[in-house]
Protein backbone atom coordinates (compact mmCIF):
# COMPACT_ATOMS: atom_id res chain seq x y z
CA UNK A 1 0.00 0.00 0.00
CA UNK A 2 0.94 3.40 -0.37
CA UNK A 3 -1.98 6.07 -0.76
CA UNK A 4 -1.05 10.03 0.43
CA UNK A 5 -3.19 12.23 1.90
CA UNK A 6 -1.87 16.07 2.32
CA UNK A 7 -4.64 17.71 4.43
CA UNK A 8 -4.18 21.45 4.85
CA UNK A 9 -0.51 21.30 4.62
CA UNK A 10 1.06 24.71 4.52
CA UNK A 11 4.84 25.73 4.62
CA UNK A 12 6.30 28.99 5.53
CA UNK A 13 10.46 30.02 5.39
CA UNK A 14 10.80 32.59 7.92
CA UNK A 15 7.18 35.09 7.31
CA UNK A 16 6.88 34.26 3.59
CA UNK A 17 4.24 31.49 3.23
CA UNK A 18 5.28 29.44 0.29
CA UNK A 19 2.36 26.32 0.37
CA UNK A 20 -1.03 27.91 0.99
CA UNK A 21 -3.08 24.67 2.12
CA UNK A 22 -2.73 21.96 -0.03
CA UNK A 23 -5.51 19.41 0.30
CA UNK A 24 -5.03 15.97 -2.10
CA UNK A 25 -5.27 12.52 -1.99
CA UNK A 26 -3.46 10.20 -3.98
CA UNK A 27 -4.12 6.55 -4.23
CA UNK A 28 -2.42 3.20 -4.20
CA UNK A 29 -0.47 2.74 -7.12
CA UNK A 30 -1.53 6.03 -8.54
CA UNK A 31 1.14 7.87 -11.17
CA UNK A 32 0.49 11.36 -10.03
CA UNK A 33 2.39 14.05 -12.22
CA UNK A 34 3.01 18.22 -10.55
CA UNK A 35 2.80 20.45 -12.68
CA UNK A 36 3.19 24.16 -12.27
CA UNK A 37 5.43 27.66 -12.84
CA UNK A 38 8.51 27.71 -11.07
CA UNK A 39 8.71 28.96 -7.60
CA UNK A 40 4.68 27.73 -7.37
CA UNK A 41 6.31 25.12 -4.44
CA UNK A 42 6.58 21.70 -6.04
CA UNK A 43 10.05 21.13 -5.04
CA UNK A 44 8.51 21.67 -1.50
CA UNK A 45 5.99 19.86 -1.37
CA UNK A 46 7.48 16.83 -2.37
CA UNK A 47 10.32 17.95 0.52
CA UNK A 48 7.81 18.01 2.71
CA UNK A 49 6.44 14.27 1.62
CA UNK A 50 9.64 12.95 1.78
CA UNK A 51 10.56 14.54 5.46
CA UNK A 52 12.98 16.86 4.21
CA UNK A 53 11.55 20.04 5.11
CA UNK A 54 9.43 19.79 8.24
CA UNK A 55 5.67 20.54 7.46
CA UNK A 56 4.59 24.17 8.83
CA UNK A 57 0.78 23.03 9.26
CA UNK A 58 -1.21 20.27 8.40
CA UNK A 59 -1.00 16.74 7.98
CA UNK A 60 1.04 14.33 6.06
CA UNK A 61 -0.48 10.95 5.65
CA UNK A 62 0.60 7.97 4.34
CA UNK A 63 -2.08 4.68 4.07
CA UNK A 64 -4.42 6.31 6.91
CA UNK A 65 -1.19 7.34 9.39
CA UNK A 66 -0.08 10.87 10.19
CA UNK A 67 4.00 10.83 9.07
CA UNK A 68 4.32 14.48 9.80
CA UNK A 69 7.16 13.59 13.36
CA UNK A 70 9.28 10.51 11.29
CA UNK A 71 12.22 10.60 10.37
CA UNK A 72 12.69 10.39 6.63
CA UNK A 73 14.62 7.28 6.20
CA UNK A 74 11.48 5.24 8.27
CA UNK A 75 9.20 6.68 5.32
CA UNK A 76 9.28 3.99 2.83
CA UNK A 77 9.48 6.94 0.35
CA UNK A 78 12.58 7.36 -2.01
CA UNK A 79 13.11 9.92 -3.78
CA UNK A 80 15.00 11.03 -7.06
CA UNK A 81 16.36 14.66 -7.94
CA UNK A 82 17.20 16.15 -11.11
CA UNK A 83 20.80 16.63 -9.81
CA UNK A 84 20.93 13.03 -9.34
CA UNK A 85 22.36 13.27 -5.77
CA UNK A 86 24.38 10.24 -5.64
CA UNK A 87 27.72 9.84 -3.63
CA UNK A 88 30.58 10.55 -5.72
CA UNK A 89 33.09 8.68 -3.80
CA UNK A 90 31.19 5.85 -3.40
CA UNK A 91 30.44 2.84 -6.34
CA UNK A 92 27.37 2.67 -8.18
CA UNK A 93 26.68 -0.46 -6.05
CA UNK A 94 27.28 1.06 -2.50
CA UNK A 95 25.43 4.24 -3.87
CA UNK A 96 22.49 1.81 -4.63
CA UNK A 97 22.82 0.02 -1.01
CA UNK A 98 23.57 3.02 1.10
CA UNK A 99 19.82 3.81 2.25
CA UNK A 100 20.19 0.03 3.16
CA UNK A 101 23.14 -0.12 4.92
CA UNK A 102 22.18 2.76 7.04
CA UNK A 103 18.77 1.03 8.24
CA UNK A 104 20.93 -1.90 9.64
CA UNK A 105 20.01 -4.30 6.80
CA UNK A 106 22.12 -7.54 6.68
CA UNK A 107 24.70 -6.93 3.34
CA UNK A 108 23.55 -10.22 1.62
CA UNK A 109 19.79 -9.04 1.48
CA UNK A 110 22.01 -5.19 0.14
CA UNK A 111 23.91 -7.17 -2.33
CA UNK A 112 20.81 -9.04 -3.64
CA UNK A 113 18.33 -5.81 -3.49
CA UNK A 114 21.03 -3.65 -5.42
CA UNK A 115 21.70 -6.75 -8.34
CA UNK A 116 17.79 -6.70 -8.70
CA UNK A 117 17.54 -3.71 -8.68
CA UNK A 118 20.52 -3.14 -11.71
CA UNK A 119 19.24 -6.08 -13.65
CA UNK A 120 16.07 -4.11 -13.89
CA UNK A 121 17.68 -1.10 -14.58
CA UNK A 122 20.17 -3.06 -17.11
CA UNK A 123 22.96 -1.10 -14.81
CA UNK A 124 24.68 -4.72 -14.19
CA UNK A 125 27.82 -4.21 -16.26
CA UNK A 126 28.40 -0.34 -14.31
CA UNK A 127 27.94 -1.65 -10.74
CA UNK A 128 31.92 -1.17 -9.43
CA UNK A 129 31.83 2.15 -11.12
CA UNK A 130 32.05 5.28 -9.60
CA UNK A 131 29.65 8.00 -10.48
CA UNK A 132 32.40 10.59 -12.73
CA UNK A 133 33.07 7.66 -14.68
CA UNK A 134 29.12 7.78 -15.83
CA UNK A 135 27.37 9.50 -18.62
CA UNK A 136 24.25 11.85 -17.08
CA UNK A 137 21.47 9.01 -18.31
CA UNK A 138 23.66 6.25 -15.96
CA UNK A 139 23.71 8.47 -13.30
CA UNK A 140 20.36 9.15 -13.37
CA UNK A 141 19.82 5.32 -13.90
CA UNK A 142 21.58 4.48 -10.82
CA UNK A 143 19.51 7.54 -8.83
CA UNK A 144 15.94 5.66 -9.95
CA UNK A 145 17.99 2.17 -8.99
CA UNK A 146 18.43 3.23 -5.26
CA UNK A 147 15.16 4.82 -5.08
CA UNK A 148 13.77 0.58 -5.85
CA UNK A 149 16.51 -0.58 -3.79
CA UNK A 150 14.77 0.32 -0.77
CA UNK A 151 11.45 -0.88 -1.66
CA UNK A 152 9.60 2.39 -0.92
CA UNK A 153 5.78 2.54 -1.33
CA UNK A 154 5.88 6.00 -2.59
CA UNK A 155 8.65 7.56 -5.06
CA UNK A 156 9.19 11.04 -5.60
CA UNK A 157 10.58 12.43 -8.77
CA UNK A 158 11.65 16.00 -8.72
CA UNK A 159 12.00 16.83 -12.73
CA UNK A 160 14.47 13.47 -12.97
CA UNK A 161 14.67 13.85 -16.76
CA UNK A 162 15.52 17.81 -17.11
CA UNK A 163 19.20 17.14 -17.41
CA UNK A 164 19.08 14.60 -20.24
CA UNK A 165 18.97 15.33 -23.87
CA UNK A 166 16.10 14.70 -25.71
CA UNK A 167 16.29 11.18 -26.57
CA UNK A 168 17.43 10.03 -23.61
CA UNK A 169 14.54 11.63 -22.13
CA UNK A 170 11.86 9.68 -24.09
CA UNK A 171 13.81 6.32 -22.75
CA UNK A 172 14.21 7.16 -19.69
CA UNK A 173 10.54 8.32 -19.13
CA UNK A 174 9.34 4.85 -20.99
CA UNK A 175 11.16 3.31 -18.25
CA UNK A 176 9.93 5.28 -15.60
CA UNK A 177 6.75 4.08 -16.88
CA UNK A 178 7.57 0.62 -17.26
CA UNK A 179 8.52 0.61 -13.39
CA UNK A 180 5.51 2.36 -12.63
CA UNK A 181 3.65 -0.78 -13.96
CA UNK A 182 6.24 -3.66 -12.90
CA UNK A 183 6.24 -2.48 -9.57
CA UNK A 184 2.63 -1.24 -8.89
CA UNK A 185 3.70 1.42 -6.78
CA UNK A 186 2.38 4.87 -6.01
CA UNK A 187 4.76 7.98 -7.93
CA UNK A 188 4.41 11.70 -7.93
CA UNK A 189 6.61 13.22 -10.33
CA UNK A 190 7.05 16.83 -11.11
CA UNK A 191 7.44 18.11 -14.58
CA UNK A 192 7.72 21.29 -17.09
CA UNK A 193 7.16 19.09 -19.97
CA UNK A 194 3.26 18.57 -21.25
CA UNK A 195 4.40 15.30 -23.12
CA UNK A 196 5.92 13.67 -20.01
CA UNK A 197 2.39 14.72 -17.96
CA UNK A 198 0.06 13.90 -20.51
CA UNK A 199 2.04 10.49 -21.58
CA UNK A 200 2.83 9.55 -17.41
CA UNK A 201 0.07 10.78 -15.19
CA UNK A 202 -3.02 8.93 -14.36
CA UNK A 203 -3.64 12.35 -12.44
CA UNK A 204 -2.01 15.83 -12.72
CA UNK A 205 -1.97 18.23 -9.91
CA UNK A 206 -2.03 21.68 -11.27
CA UNK A 207 -0.04 24.29 -8.58
CA UNK A 208 -0.06 27.77 -8.99
CA UNK A 209 1.70 30.09 -6.09
CA UNK A 210 1.33 27.60 -3.02
CA UNK A 211 -2.06 26.36 -3.79
CA UNK A 212 -3.73 23.35 -6.29
CA UNK A 213 -5.45 25.32 -9.25
CA UNK A 214 -6.97 22.44 -10.55
CA UNK A 215 -6.84 18.23 -9.85
CA UNK A 216 -7.94 15.79 -12.93
CA UNK A 217 -7.34 13.23 -15.59
CA UNK A 218 -4.99 14.29 -18.33
CA UNK A 219 -7.44 14.11 -21.20
CA UNK A 220 -9.98 15.98 -18.72
CA UNK A 221 -7.68 18.91 -18.03
CA UNK A 222 -6.60 18.87 -21.71
CA UNK A 223 -10.46 19.09 -23.03
CA UNK A 224 -11.89 21.28 -20.14
CA UNK A 225 -9.27 23.38 -18.41
CA UNK A 226 -11.04 25.71 -15.44
CA UNK A 227 -8.87 28.61 -16.59
CA UNK A 228 -6.46 29.88 -19.18
CA UNK A 229 -3.67 29.30 -16.40
CA UNK A 230 -4.21 25.55 -16.69
CA UNK A 231 -5.06 25.97 -20.01
CA UNK A 232 -1.34 27.20 -20.15
CA UNK A 233 0.10 24.31 -19.09
CA UNK A 234 -2.23 21.42 -19.92
CA UNK A 235 -4.72 22.52 -22.32
CA UNK A 236 -5.35 22.44 -26.30
CA UNK A 237 -3.90 25.23 -27.97
CA UNK A 238 -6.33 28.26 -27.66
P1 LIG B 1 9.34 24.95 -7.51
O1 LIG B 1 9.96 23.62 -7.20
O2 LIG B 1 7.89 24.87 -7.88
O3 LIG B 1 10.11 25.72 -8.52
P2 LIG B 1 10.12 25.56 -4.78
O4 LIG B 1 9.33 24.59 -3.98
O5 LIG B 1 11.55 25.27 -5.00
O6 LIG B 1 9.37 25.83 -6.18
O7 LIG B 1 10.02 26.99 -4.10
C1 LIG B 1 8.79 27.57 -3.68
C2 LIG B 1 9.07 28.90 -3.04
O8 LIG B 1 9.72 28.68 -1.78
C3 LIG B 1 9.98 29.81 -3.84
O9 LIG B 1 9.55 31.13 -3.69
C4 LIG B 1 11.34 29.60 -3.19
O10 LIG B 1 12.13 30.73 -3.34
C5 LIG B 1 10.96 29.37 -1.74
N1 LIG B 1 11.92 28.51 -1.02
C6 LIG B 1 12.22 27.22 -1.30
N2 LIG B 1 13.12 26.73 -0.44
C7 LIG B 1 13.40 27.73 0.43
C8 LIG B 1 14.26 27.86 1.58
N3 LIG B 1 14.99 26.82 2.01
N4 LIG B 1 14.29 29.05 2.22
C9 LIG B 1 13.54 30.08 1.80
N5 LIG B 1 12.70 30.03 0.74
C10 LIG B 1 12.64 28.88 0.06
MG1 LIG C 1 11.58 22.64 -8.04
Amino acid sequence: MGALTLKNVTKAFGKTEVIKGVDLDVKDGEFCVFVGPSGCGKSTLLRMIAGLEDVTSGDVEIDGERINDLAPARREIAMVFQSYALYPHLTVRDNMGLALKQLGTPKAQIVEAADKAAAMLDLGPLMERRPSELSGGQRQRVAIGRAIVRTPKLFLFDEPLSNLDAALRVATRIEIARLHRDLGATMIYVTHDQVEAMTLADKIVVLRAGRVEQVGRPMDLYNDPDNTFVAGFIGSPQ
